[in-house]
């Protein structure tokens, strides 16, 4: 552990988490699995070093959405919390913004898999928008 940490759980309080260092980015997800997975139009994630995350109490369910992609959730309540590309990206975990208990230090960059977003979402910010992943990322 060290100076900085946040802290985060799902809705029924079955899993509780914790990051112990800066976020390295932050975005909405307007890709189809994230909207199927969570059922709602997009997903704001935040990014971290996987070595900084700690399950706190009890364990994230973890399914692979697609291949080397592992979602986590809580099985209890079924509260989307995690993500991991286990090939293109093994060392990073991105978390669920809304299930952190601080909101104040998320701060999205971009809106991502523009291709995918529903006609219905309207995108009302400035952050740059990518039909697909980020590049260099
Ligand atoms: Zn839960
Ligand atoms: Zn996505």
């Amino acid at each position: 552990m060290n100076e900085y940490q946040q802290t985060g759980r799902c809705i029924c309080g079955q899993v509780h988490f914790m990051v112990d260092h800066e976020p390295s980015f932050a975005c909405h997800c307007h890709c189809e699995s994230c909207r199927r997975a969570s059922g709602a139009p997009y997903v704001t994630w935040v990014t971290f070093p996987i070595a900084s995350f700690h399950v706190t109490k009890g364990a994230v369910e973890e399914h692979e959405s697609s291949a080397g992609v592992m979602r986590g959730h809580c099985a209890a309540c079924g509260t989307t919390i995690s993500y991991v590309h286990q090939t293109e990206r093994p060392q990073e975990i991105d978390l669920t913004a809304p299930c952190f208990d601080d909101q104040s230090f998320i701060e999205p960059k971009a809106h991502i898999w523009l291709e995918d977003k529903p006609h219905w979402v309207e995108i009302a910010d400035d952050l740059p928008q990518y039909s697909q992943r980020v590049q260099a990322n």
